[in-house]
């Protein structure tokens, strides 16, 4: 084995051993963001108690970033120049439920790969960042920091997500709210029907044309819809009435075009029935785009680890906002079994069960070996640079 090869791999004993070093403090950290669950925005607790600890490891740490107040980027500049990768986390909880997505997990994970890093800094090259993402929930976090430019710059980003399988590249589905708030006019529904305009049937025009629509796209589409106002008092015609869908797409393009369909609908309903429709679309939830060579680094890094993988590659019909990062940096999101899928009492349990949070340690060391690949040598940050700027112009 070459001299420089045997170095690396010893470096990653070594930072495996840090990792399990810290374990009492991360599992404490952990259990603290799991007991204080805070929603989108509102996650002060979790971003003090992240950024003391990366601080005294050295971190610089900044924030706000795009003007969001609980996100924040925590650098460390190596020994020597070279690449800059990022392990992002998200630490959010879903409002009156708590925890139920793990990513309490996920932020102890990437902090304590984060903290293990730091003590192997000067026998790297190149930059460290941890960057912590609010509201993965609700909010789109990730949508606007890509907006505001704080994914620029940097060479690769990973995140890992606990789960009910182990799966190097999970490729989540895009996905964008629509919201129709129809207006009508009010009328007594059973003295003078004729003078009223009925919101209503703007929202149930809008279903209905929606479901003829299903027959006519591809079966990766999802469209999902709620009534969100369905009029005041039975007895008086609607003068508002509104609906909410949430629209999925395998693609962004295939995204865009059932969009602009979905809104023609609403168009054509409010001038079937004579009322006016105000639209107001959510964040573009890109899809995942997960770079293969950064996901056979990782695979690597799990077999040294002896981690069973249930697949390489799996396709989700659930969304992330991290996919708006994997279109801007090569990203690869693993996930890791915990024995239940996400936003379930099962699941709740078992993120913070020994076996959860034991999962949470050996994803951090998984992330913080492939983090050594990437600083260790440039190479492989060439390879997965050519990949991403193959894929971003759709060549691959
Ligand atoms: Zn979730
Ligand atoms: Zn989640």
């Amino acid at each position: 084995m070459p001299q420089c090869i045997r170095e690396k791999e010893d470096m990653k004993i070594t930072i495996c051993s840090r990792i399990d070093h810290l374990k009492d403090t991360l599992l404490d950290i952990a259990r603290y963001i799991y007991d204080n669950p805070e929603p989108s925005f509102q996650e002060h607790r979790a971003v003090a108690i992240l950024t003391k600890h990366l601080a005294e490891v050295g971190f610089h740490i900044s924030r706000p970033i795009a003007g969001l107040e609980t996100a924040y980027a925590a650098r460390l500049d190596c020994g020597s120049e070279g690449p800059t990768v990022a392990m992002l986390s998200q630490y959010d909880a879903i409002e009156g439920v708590g925890h139920v997505c793990g990513h309490h997990l996920i932020a102890s994970g990437a902090l304590g790969a984060a903290m293990a890093l730091s003590t192997l800094a000067d026998e790297l090259c190149g930059t460290i960042l941890q960057i912590g993402c609010p509201a993965e929930e609700g909010g789109g976090g990730k949508v606007i920091m890509v907006d505001g430019g704080a994914f620029d710059d940097i060479d690769a980003t990973l995140m890992f997500h606990p789960y009910d399988r182990t799966v190097v590249m999970n490729t989540y589905h895009a996905q964008q709210s629509l919201e129709f708030t129809f207006h009508g006019k009010a009328a007594h529904a059973g003295g003078a029907p004729e003078e009223g305009i009925n919101a209503l049937d703007g929202v149930l025009s809008t279903f209905n044309a929606i479901n003829a629509l299903r027959e006519h796209v591809p079966s990766d589409i999802r469209m999902h819809g709620i009534v969100t106002n369905g009029g005041q008092a039975f007895n008086v015609v609607p003068e508002l009435a509104a609906c909410k869908f949430g629209l999925r797409a395998s693609t962004i393009d295939g995204l865009n075009d059932v969009v602009d369909k979905v809104q023609n609908i609403a168009k054509g309903a409010a001038l079937q029935t004579g009322t006016k429709v105000v639209i107001e679309k959510g964040a573009a939830y890109y899809n995942m785009v997960n770079n293969r060579r950064l996901g056979e680094i990782l695979q690597g890094n799990l077999e040294r680890l002896d981690v069973h993988v249930d697949a390489f590659e799996e396709e989700s019909t659930a969304s992330t906002d991290y996919g708006n990062v994997s279109y801007v940096v090569p990203s690869v999101y693993p996930t890791f079994d915990i024995g239940a899928f996400p936003h379930s009492e099962d699941f709740q349990r078992a993120s913070i069960s020994p076996e959860g949070l034991a999962t949470m340690i050996l994803a951090g060391k998984a992330l913080a070996m492939t983090v050594i690949d990437l600083l260790f040598d440039g190479e492989s940050v060439e390879a997965i640079g050519s990949e991403f700027r193959r894929s971003v112009a759709g060549e691959s």
